[in-house]
């Protein structure tokens, strides 16, 4: 059965066509710069990638040609073949904790949820209604990057803050990246070869986020209300002190708005080592010698050690830590950093294991407490999976 897996942003559109249940992927792509000058796209297709100019005004547009392409390809012969459209939705509040099939009231959901993810939820709804204006035959179903966090108790989601702001604000922890947690989870615990495990699993990319996995269901998550809360990300700062906020609106005069871009897009990596929110540049400015960037790789190590030891105790032990995501996949030195900072607990880096990038490894050695594997994400499959069995 063919599936398409869409994720939809403001200017773009991903997508990967997989042949289920044997969980192939046919081809993948691209449409970039959606409703701006210079527009394209990009696909990948067995192991070519060929980029194209062309006029994208709308994502209508976009998923027309997605089609086209499907067909073009020989992917599929009708549009009656793609059975399946399965839709990443950033925000899914306390209204969804699982995968759902799409309907008015569905949509009215996450439109309404569109004031706790300004950019993501109204660009998915342009999707959706996209996919369905051009296949309008397939099943389309919503995956919620927040509906793995729905498991944890009250304690760990509610803030310490008035209690009726949870119930009139909807203010509390959702947490994020929840299909990519569940997907190195449930990886793990195949490797592993059972399901009742205590795993941390550490999505470290550009946004980053830790969860503490129970019998594969979430207890704790280090991402809140917004993925601004808990690690230290690219631009993000994470945890703060929240009276800094008013405290510096009053200081600099800054608006609701430019405070938000401060600490979203200006902190984190960036705000400290002034050079770039890209992990590999600080880890070039830290071989060049640069202090600042020596002190923001400190902080962001520092900062993930912290959440392992949490979870672990909040776990009582941990059967393994999972390193995901860009730089989870990819920086030598942060995971290095990481595990050597958990030599208390038992853990033991395997220095030549660990040297290697992008590909599923147990980075420890035989008498380490605790395994630590990297495990490449796979959020498009996860999708593809639960839109298959929806559409079955
Ligand atoms: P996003 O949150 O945007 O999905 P990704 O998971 O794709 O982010 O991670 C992107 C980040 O991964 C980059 O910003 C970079 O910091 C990091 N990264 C990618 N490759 C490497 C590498 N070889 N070494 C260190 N960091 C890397």
């Amino acid at each position: 059965m063919k599936i398409l897996s869409v994720n939809a942003g403001s200017s773009s559109l991903k997508f990967q066509a997989f042949e289920m249940p044997e969980e192939k992927v046919l081809i993948s792509g691209v449409f970039e710069r959606i409703g701006l000058d210079s527009s394209f796209y990009t696909i990948k297709l067995n192991g070519e990638k060929i980029q194209k100019e062309v006029d994208l005004p709308n994502h209508k547009e976009a998923f027309e040609i997605l089609v086209e392409e499907l067909i073009s390809n020989k992917i599929v012969e009708s549009l009656e073949e793609i059975k399946g459209i399965g839709h990443r939705i950033v925000q899914g509040g306390s209204y969804f904790d699982k995968t759902e099939v799409v309907t008015e009231d569905v949509i009215a959901k996450i439109d309404e949820l569109s004031a706790l993810a300004p950019l993501h939820n109204p660009a998915a709804i342009v999707g959706i209604r996209a996919a369905q204006a051009v296949v309008p035959n397939a099943v389309q179903t919503v995956v919620f990057d927040t509906a793995f966090h729905q498991t944890m108790p009250e304690e760990n989601y509610l803030y310490a803050l008035p209690y009726e702001w949870c119930k009139d604000y909807k203010i509390r922890r959702y947490g994020a990246h929840g299909t990519s947690h569940k997907y190195v989870a449930l990886r793990v615990d195949e490797i592993l070869g059972k399901t009742n495990t205590k795993l941390i699993t550490c999505h470290i990319g550009n946004g980053a986020s830790i969860s503490a996995v129970k019998d594969e269901k979430c207890v704790n998550t280090s991402m809140g209300l917004t993925p601004n809360a808990g690690l230290i990300m690219g631009s993000r700062c994470g945890d703060i002190d929240a009276t800094i906020v008013p405290y510096m609106i009053e200081k600099t005069g800054l608006s609701p708005r430019e405070m938000d871009t401060v600490l979203n897009k200006k902190s984190g990596l960036l705000g400290i080592s002034g050079v770039s929110s890209d992990s590999r540049d600080i880890e070039d400015g830290i071989k060049a010698g640069n202090e600042r960037c020596i002190l923001a790789q400190k902080m962001y190590v520092r900062r993930i050690i912290d959440y392992i030891v949490k979870y672990y105790f909040e776990l009582g032990g941990a059967d393994a830590i999972v390193f995901t995501a860009g730089v989870g996949e990819n920086s030598i030195a942060t995971r290095k950093a990481v595990v050597e900072g958990l030599k208390l607990l038992g853990v033991e880096l395997d220095e030549e294991a660990n040297n290697s990038r992008g590909k599923e490894t147990l980075i420890t050695t035989k008498n380490s407490k605790i395994p630590v594997y990297v495990i490449p994400t796979n959020e498009e499959v996860m999708i593809a999976r639960d839109t298959y069995l929806l559409t079955k």
